[in-house]
């Protein structure tokens, strides 16, 4: 979501003439766009804006400035109380608030000083923000190519409270985007050349649109399938051949879901899935409103309706309160439904959330002990699943040169697995087909690409 809001306001800086510096010392404008999602994120965005501080301090040149600002999860979190803690910091752009930054790039164009500017000098600035969507999330190289792939955000906040997440206290109630926007977008991109596509919203399985719909003479309720079923018929004919969406909540994937992406071969054949733990006590402490039975019946069910799909996930340990026997249970679960990858982490607590406050704390070796057999158990299974599909003729996705031998090509599946081969650059952004010949850790090789 960062990544596609960073793009969203690289466009913004663009469209009123700016240019991307080398780095920070010559720049004029440094704006991070932060996630306070883990802790550990935030303390790196405190050591950069100790960076830019004193970047700032150095800058020899009054008339030309360094502008600081700081947007974001941590921007909506702390509001002024950034801007005391570091003074350099001269603009903080909460994530609902970035309507407001073309005012912030005018005043650094005419050298309105920031808290003059604040202060009204520019009218818009001091009005209370509403979360908009932004209209292009397209993400553009320095040499000013469009890459071949994009996000593509249809939602924006979330309402589940789980109860170690900080996500719905800095990015607000669930909103969705308008069908015709995200339609829009979709045509903007076909035009720029884009191949796949990634939806993007905390918890896309509750979109929920009221209002007016693209192709439809009367205004009614469009849900998630719904928006699937009108994506797939905008992209019948389009350049954009996958699609893709992040992330599913699985208490709310609902039938309709799998089976429009069963119908239809553009939604790619890959689900992220979140479970985060295998033991019902667990997950009912997280209030992550489902369990293992629905969770298990769910993975059934898309995997009867789309055969060879693969599956990943994020795994949670060390939750307070959390017993050798929940741990158990995690395992069992990861042996049912053995996915391809699995984001793991322990817990750590986060203030401001609802499961600061839990007694049974966990003490570090344990959950780093716990965690260990979680990450040994899914590195087996994902290295026996890999095993299974040499051989397999697979359709990839060329995303660029391999960082390991400038004479090969990265690729992926549908499936979401990488796989190299030699081949040139120029082919980025083709679809090929390619036959899995090996492995290499978790990649495959192949030994020759035919384009599609
Ligand atoms: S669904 Fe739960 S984990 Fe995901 S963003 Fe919402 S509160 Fe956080």
């Amino acid at each position: 979501m960062n990544s596609a809001e960073s793009a969203a306001l690289g466009l913004v800086c663009r469209e009123h003439g700016w240019t991307a510096a080398p780095d920070g010392e010559s720049a004029d404008l440094v704006l991070l766009n932060t996630c306070s999602v883990r802790a550990t994120a935030e303390q790196r965005v405190f050591g950069r804006l100790a960076l830019y501080a004193s970047l700032k301090k150095k800058r020899r040149a009054p008339e030309r400035p360094l502008t600081l600002v700081v947007a974001g999860c941590i921007a909506q979190r702390l509001g002024d109380r950034l801007k005391e803690k570091i003074p350099a910091v001269d603009y903080v752009m909460g994530t609902a608030a970035r309507s407001v930054f073309p005012l912030i790039l005018q005043a650094a164009e005419q050298g309105i000083p920031p808290a003059e500017a604040v202060r009204g000098g520019l009218p818009g600035m001091e009005e209370t923000p509403v979360f908009s969507f932004s209209s292009a999330h397209l993400e553009e190289g320095p040499d000013g190519q469009s890459p071949f792939r994009s996000f593509v955000p249809i939602m924006h906040g979330c309402d589940n409270f789980c109860s170690y997440c900080i996500v719905p206290y800095v990015r607000g109630r669930e909103v969705s985007r308008a069908p015709a926007a995200i339609m829009e977008e979709l045509r903007l991109l076909a035009g720029r050349g884009v191949r796949e596509i990634t939806l993007l919203g905390q918890n896309v399985n509750t979109y929920r649109w009221e209002g007016p719909v693209p192709g439809r003479d009367d205004a009614g309720v469009l849900d998630f399938p719904g928006l699937l079923e009108l994506i797939a018929g905008e992209l019948a004919h389009s350049p954009i051949r996958w699609v893709r969406f992040l992330s599913a909540n699985p208490k709310d994937f609902s039938p309709a879901a799998i089976r429009i992406m069963a119908e239809n071969p553009l939604f790619c054949r890959h689900l992220h899935l979140c479970v985060q733990h295998g033991s019902n006590q667990v997950l009912a402490a997280m209030n992550r409103r489902y369990t293992r039975e629905q969770y298990l019946a769910l993975v059934r069910d898309i995997r009867s309706a789309l055969p060879g799909i693969t599956l990943s996930t994020d795994i949670l340990v060390g939750f307070p309160g959390e017993t050798e026997k929940d741990l158990d249970l995690t395992l069992e679960l990861m042996e049912e439904v053995k996915f391809l990858y699995a984001y793991m982490y322990h817990y750590n607590p986060r203030e401001g959330t609802a499961a600061y406050n839990l007694p049974g704390r966990i003490s570090e070796g344990v959950k780093r002990a716990r965690l260990s057999r979680v990450i040994a158990l899914q590195k087996r299974h994902t290295g026996e699943l890999l095993k299974n599909r040499i051989g397999s003729r697979e359709t990839v996705l060329i995303e660029g040169i391999s960082r390991k031998n400038a004479d090969e090509l990265i690729t992926r599946t549908e499936r979401d697995e990488m796989a190299v081969v030699p081949g040139k650059a120029s082919l980025t952004g083709s679809f090929a087909a390619l036959t899995l010949s090996g492995l290499r850790g978790n990649t495959f090789r192949a030994k020759e690409i035919s384009l599609l």
